[in-house]
């Protein structure tokens, strides 16, 4: 088993991740530091909870120098909002003790707190659309980048953001390293390995303790009956997350919940920032042990120990089946994924989740102690079936 140490890690650095617990690398970890570490370019594959923040986070940490203000050395490009914290929070950690600074760039907030923050950081962490505005109104300039990182380049991808990729990259100067993570690297995404890195240091990790443990469940329910089951599944889940295809699905699912008496917190994109943060910080404090969540929140985000995820309607596609679904079995902990599917929608979500690799097996609601044991439940909740809802 090697060390941080081992893979090139300076000590006061290792030092700093060993007082957090972190002491082993993970598979991806371990896999791309040396060359990352070495300033080479990467390009990593690797699933969802595999610990991709650290493994690009440490190479800036590492290899950065203090930068003139206006003109950081190190930019990360995220998909979402949610994304652009959570990484934000981890580079600040692990460069905890040097004089890097974070700004954090991303749309929905206002520009000051943005344009000052981006002033005094040697590192920005950015979704694609505001950093082009920043730079456009002349607040920063990323002519001195000598580290890019590209995280989670699939949803970029997915969500349309490779254009405004492809003209920031261009931008940068000639001689720099770039980072690029992704849990797919077909498609678009191989072209932009072809466009913008310079014979990349290839990884990709598909060991098993890599995978997440997610046990896939399709249960057979009436539309009807959906809300009553979540319900259930509230109280018997320690933390739970439903995902709905709209907006105001989300909103009229998280009231007729209030009804039944279990608190929810919503994310979606019709929220402020603010209030998004807000209902994240409840649900990861316990305050709320139901998140009710849009795809929005299916990507990026990272909260610990979620045993069960949803889907209180089916994804749009494999890919969303895939993104919602890692938000459980994170981080080595086990989870449970469940389909909600009413007999009309039994072909189309067969298709969808074959394609995401799982095979479904249709059965009437129940969750039984056998494959439910290691899935941390509520104190004083029942370990075996409870479900009372009959099979539609
Ligand atoms: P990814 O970006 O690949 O989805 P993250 O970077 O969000 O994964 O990491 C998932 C979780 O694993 C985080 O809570 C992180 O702190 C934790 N983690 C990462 N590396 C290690 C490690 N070597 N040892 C223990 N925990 C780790
Ligand atoms: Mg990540």
């Amino acid at each position: 088993m090697s060390t941080f140490s081992d893979l090139g890690v300076p000590p006061r650095f290792a030092k700093k991740l060993d007082e957090r617990g972190i002491s082993s690398p993970f598979e991806i970890q371990a896999a791309t530091l040396p060359d990352g570490l070495a300033g080479l370019d990467v390009c990593g594959k690797a699933p969802t909870g595999s610990g991709k923040t650290i493994a690009f986070g440490l190479v800036l940490a590492v290899r950065l120098r203090k930068s003139k203000p206006g003109h950081p050395g190190g930019l990360v490009l995220v998909p979402t909002r949610e994304l652009a914290i959570q990484v934000a929070k981890e580079i600040s950690l692990l460069c905890d003790g040097t004089d890097l600074r974070v700004a954090m760039v991303y749309g929905g907030a206002g520009y000051g707190p943005q344009v000052r923050a981006v002033r005094g950081a040697s590192i920005v962490v950015a979704t694609p659309g505001r950093l082009e505005d920043l730079i456009e109104r002349g607040d920063l300039s990323l002519g001195s980048v000598t580290i890019a990182v590209l995280d989670e380049a699939d949803r970029m991808s997915d969500m349309g953001f490779l254009p405004a990729v492809r003209r920031i990259l261009r931008d940068l100067p000639k001689q720099r390293q770039v980072l690029l993570f992704s849990a797919t690297l077909d498609g678009d995404i191989s072209q932009v390995v072809k466009e913008f890195q310079h014979d990349p240091r290839r990884h990709e990790t598909k060991s098993e303790e890599a995978e997440p443990d997610i046990d896939h469940k399709f249960w057979l329910v009436n539309r009807n009956d959906r809300v009553e089951i979540v319900a259930q599944m509230a109280n018997h889940f320690e933390r739970i997350i439903l995902f709905c295809r709209t907006k105001h699905g989300c909103d009229r699912l998280a009231k007729q919940l209030g009804a039944a008496g279990v608190r929810s917190s919503i994310i979606h994109g019709n929220k402020s920032q603010a209030q998004r943060e807000k209902s994240l910080e409840e649900f990861r404090r316990g305050r709320s042990n139901v998140l009710v969540a849009t795809d929005v929140a299916a990507r990026g985000i990272h909260i610990d120990d979620v045993p069960c995820v949803v889907h209180f309607d089916p994804p749009a596609d494999h890919k969303d089946y895939i993104h919602r679904s890692g938000r459980t079995g994170r981080a080595g902990s086990k989870g449970v994924v469940i389909s909600l599917v009413d007999p009309s929608q039994r072909r189309s979500v067969s298709r969808l989740a074959r394609d995401a690799g799982v095979e479904p097996e249709f059965v009437g609601p129940e969750l039984d102690v056998s494959t439910n044991e290691s899935v941390k439940v509520r104190p004083g909740s029942l370990g075996g079936v409870l479900l009372t809802v009959a099979a539609g």
